[in-house]
C-alpha cells in the first residue's frame, strides 16, 4: 500500500497511521483511532487517483479535514487510510463583484472569512474553531454556528460541489450559476455526509455583502422557561436578530465569572442576541428582551469582547472537572426550554453535573456532562446520561444532532429518530454512491 499511494502523492506525503495529528478529532471518549496509513494528496486528481486505488483494493478511506469535528467523523476506524484534504488550499477563483469564490477543501473556514471581509462581503456560517476547521470539513458536515440562526448553515451557501467519489470518479456538481434544479440534489447529499458519500475536494459558495457590524444585547432572567418566553417575543419583535445565544444557569456558575458586564442577583439565564442590521433594529430588539428582565439589557459597545468570552464557554466548561461529554442536540423552539431543564435532570439523575448553552435561536442544545477525564465510573455515567439526552431530543420532537454530524459517536441512532422506510431510503443512497462501504465506514450509518 504503502509504495503505491507513495507514487501518486510522494513519499514525503505519507505518514503513519499512528500519528495522533491525524487520527483523533475533537471528540472525547468516543473513538480511539488507527489506521494504516496517513494519505496527504496535493490536488483533486491526486484524491482520485487515491481513492481509485482504495477502491480497486478494497481499502477503507477516513477523509480528515482539520479534525475539529465532535463527532469522532475523522477519526480512523482500525484500518484503511486517512486521506487529508489539508494541502488543497487553492483559491480557484474569486469574483468579489459577483458575491462568489471557489476554493478548495483545504481552505480554513478563517481564510474563507477574511477574504469575504477585506472585499466587502460576508460568509455567515461561523463554527466556533474557524482557524482549525477546513471548508471541506464544514460542507462534509453541514456546519452551523451562532449567526446561522439569521443565514443558514454552510449548506445554504453551497451553488456547487467537486467531488471524488467510488471508484475514483472526479465529478462536479453545480457551480457558480445561483440556481440549479437541473437533477437531483446532488450537491446537497454531499454537504453533510460526512465523508460516507464521496470526498470533497472543492465548493463554489455565494457571499453576500457585508451587512453590518455586531450590535449584540444581553440579558438576565431568572430561568429558563421566562428567558426562553423572551426568546419567542425577540423573533416576533420585527427585526431578525442575527444571532440568539444563550446559557443556562449552571453554565453562568461556570463561565459568568468573566462576563464582561454586571450579572444580577438571582440570575438563572443569560439570553444573547446580536444585531447586524442598525441601531434602530437593535433598539427594537433591545426593547423586546426588556420583558421579564431581571435588569436593563445591556448593549455592548466593544462587540468583540462578548463574542470573545461566548467562544470561550466551551474551554471554561471544560476545564471546570477536567472534562466533558458534550452534544449538539437541536428541538423546536417552542421546547428548548424542557430540553434545557432536562439536561440538568438527566444529569441529576446519573449523578453527574450538567450545564447547557446554544444556539437559542435555532434550538440548538450544546448539552454538557462534565468529569474528571480519570474517572471511569463518571465517563460510564456522562455516556448513559448522553443517551437518554439523545432520547428525550428525539421525544421532544427534535434531533440527536443538530450541528456536529453521527459520526462514530450518534452511530445507530438514527434508527431511533426516523421510521424504518425513511432509513431504509438513507442506506439506498449509500448503497448507490458506495457499494463497497469503503467511504468513511463505521460512521453516519452502522
Ligand atoms: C471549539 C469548537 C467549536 C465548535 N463550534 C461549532 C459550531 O458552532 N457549529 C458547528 O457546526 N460545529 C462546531 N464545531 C465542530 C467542527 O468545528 C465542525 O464540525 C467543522 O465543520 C469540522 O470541520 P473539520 O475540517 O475540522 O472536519 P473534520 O473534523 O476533519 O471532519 C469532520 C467530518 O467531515 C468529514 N470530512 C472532512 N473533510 C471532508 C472532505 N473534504 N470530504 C468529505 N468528508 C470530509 C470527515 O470524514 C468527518 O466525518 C466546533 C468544534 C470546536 C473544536
Amino acid at each position: 500500500m504503502q509504495q503505491e499511494l507513495a507514487k501518486i502523492v510522494g513519499a514525503e506525503n505519507l505518514r503513519p497511521g499512528d500519528d495522533p495529528v491525524y487520527t483523533a478529532d475533537e471528540t472525547l471518549f468516543a473513538a480511539d483511532g488507527l489506521a494504516e496509513l496517513v494519505v496527504l494528496p496535493g490536488n483533486a486528481d491526486e484524491v482520485a487517483e487515491v481513492v481509485g486505488w482504495c477502491c480497486a483494493n478494497g481499502v477503507a478511506i477516513t477523509p480528515r479535514g482539520g479534525g475539529s469535528g465532535w463527532a469522532g467523523g475523522a477519526v480512523p476506524q482500525g484500518s484503511g487510510i486517512v486521506l487529508c484534504l489539508e494541502r488543497l488550499t487553492a483559491v480557484r477563483s474569486f469574483d468579489p463583484l459577483r458575491w462568489r469564490i471557489e476554493v478548495e477543501a483545504g481552505v480554513t473556514t478563517a481564510t474563507v472569512h477574511r477574504l469575504a471581509l477585506e472585499n466587502g462581503l460576508y460568509f455567515p456560517p461561523d463554527p466556533g474553531a474557524p482557524e482549525q476547521s477546513l471548508i471541506g470539513g464544514n460542507v462534509a458536515t453541514n456546519a452551523g454556528g451562532p449567526h446561522c440562526f439569521k443565514y443558514g448553515v454552510t449548506g445554504s451557501w453551497v451553488t456547487g460541489v467537486e467531488a471524488v467519489i467510488a471508484p475514483g470518479e472526479l465529478i462536479r456538481v453545480g457551480g457558480a450559476a445561483r440556481k440549479d434544479v437541473a437533477g437531483y440534489d446532488l450537491a446537497g447529499l454531499l454537504t453533510g455526509s460526512e465523508g460516507t458519500l464521496g470526498v470533497i475536494t472543492s465548493v463554489s459558495l455565494r457571499l453576500i455583502p457585508f451587512p453590518g457590524p455586531s450590535l449584540p444585547i444581553a440579558a438576565f432572567y431568572a430561568d429558563a422557561a421566562r428567558g426562553c418566553e423572551a426568546i419567542e417575543r425577540v423573533m416576533a419583535a420585527g427585526p431578525v436578530a442575527a444571532a440568539i445565544e444563550y446559557l443556562d444557569a449552571a453554565t453562568l456558575a461556570i463561565a459568568g465569572g468573566g462576563f464582561p458586564g454586571g450579572i444580577p442577583a438571582g440570575s438563572g439565564f443569560l439570553l444573547i442576541v446580536d444585531c447586524d442590521s442598525g441601531e434602530a433594529d437593535r433598539d427594537a430588539l433591545r426593547e423586546a428582551m426588556a420583558q421579564e428582565a431581571l435588569d436593563e439589557p445591556l448593549a455592548f459597545d466593544d462587540p468583540g469582547v462578548l463574542w470573545r468570552w461566548r467562544e470561550g464557554l466551551g474551554t471554561l466548561v471544560s476545564s471546570h472537572l477536567g472534562s466533558k461529554i458534550s452534544d449538539d442536540i437541536a428541538v423546536p423552539i417552542d421546547r428548548l426550554a424542557e430540553a434545557i431543564e432536562g439536561t440538568i435532570e438527566i444529569g441529576d439523575r446519573h449523578g453527574i453535573a450538567a450545564c447547557s448553552f446554544g444556539h437559542a435561536g435555532d434550538g440548538n442544545l450544546h448539552s454538557t456532562f462534565m468529569l474528571d477525564p480519570n474517572d471511569e465510573l463518571a465517563i460510564r455515567r456522562a455516556k448513559a446520561a448522553g443517551d437518554e439526552l439523545l432520547a428525550m431530543a428525539i421525544e421532544l420532537g427534535g434531533t440527536i444532532s443538530g450541528e456536529h454530524g453521527v459520526g462514530v459517536a450518534k452511530n445507530g441512532w438514527l434508527h431511533r429518530q426516523w421510521r424504518e422506510p425513511a432509513v431504509r431510503a438513507h442506506e439506498a443512497i449509500k448503497q448507490a454512491l458506495d457499494p463497497k462501504n469503503l467511504m468513511n465506514p463505521g460512521k453516519k450509518l452502522p
